[in-house]
């Protein structure tokens, strides 16, 4: 197809995806609104098309790429699928209404750990995981000066299987009571999607899941309130 049935067939057939928005964290349906296109030297072109998620209303930059024949003469392309989406997707584990339970300092450590691993920065993302799960460890109870399994192991009311996960986890076997005892000269991409993996389960099950739960039981026991009690002070 040329560039003008491309562009005819965004408009008959994108208009409608179900897709994970970036804004809201959920599986969205999301709208296309415009679509603008660029043309490579070699011949591809990359449309960027605008769509607006229909929960929260943000907009969202999706890119289709097209690849030219290299043995054709004339405008020839096949459609090659969807290429970038802005703004990135950080964090394929925890949507923004999660993360709202999770403690300030916790949290903002945990986003940067996540931007650095966006940019393949492995040390730094492992760093970054390490001092967030370390202080959310100690938040929760756990000895400072302890190495790192120690710390976790003595939180009894963590599940079982997360203890046992944190012990197979090579980095951690590393990970001291101290910076220095960090290892991270050793650390691979492997290391850092499973501290993450680890991490944002270990979140869910330490301050996200008992919120939750707080929450639900707040909820139920205002429905249970007799009607006359609905003005006084909780
Ligand atoms: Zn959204």
């Amino acid at each position: 197809m040329n560039l003008n049935d491309a562009r005819k067939s965004i408009s008959e057939h994108v208009k409608d995806l179900i897709d994970q928005c970036p804004h809201c964290g959920a599986k969205s349906h999301i709208e296309a609104q415009w679509n603008e296109c660029h043309k490579y030297r070699n011949g591809d072109a990359e449309f960027y098309v605008i769509f607006r998620c229909r929960p929260c209303r943000k907009l969202i930059l999706k890119t289709l790429y097209f690849e030219q024949n290299r043995y054709s003469q004339q405008e020839n392309l096949t459609m090659r699928g969807w290429k970038d989406t802005f703004p990135m997707i950080l964090d394929e584990h925890l949507g923004p209404d999660e993360k709202e339970h999770v403690p300030t300092e916790v949290l903002e450590d945990y986003e940067e750990a996540l931007r650095c691993k966006s940019v393949g920065a492995d040390k730094a993302s492992c760093a970054m995981f390490r001092r967030a799960l370390q202080s959310a460890l100690v938040l929760l109870g756990a000895k400072a000066k302890e190495n790192l399994i120690s710390q976790i192991d003595s939180l009894y009311s963590l599940p079982a299987d997360i203890r046992d996960w944190s012990h197979q986890i090579r980095i951690f076997g590393n990970w001291g009571a101290h910076p220095d005892q960090d290892q991270l000269k050793n650390v691979d991409r492997d290391d850092v999607l499973e501290v993450h993996d680890f991490f944002s389960k270990f979140l869910v099950y330490t301050f996200i899941m008992p919120a939750k739960v707080r929450a639900s039981r707040e909820r139920r026991e205002a429905r249970t309130q007799p009607e006359n009690d609905s003005g006084s002070e909780a």
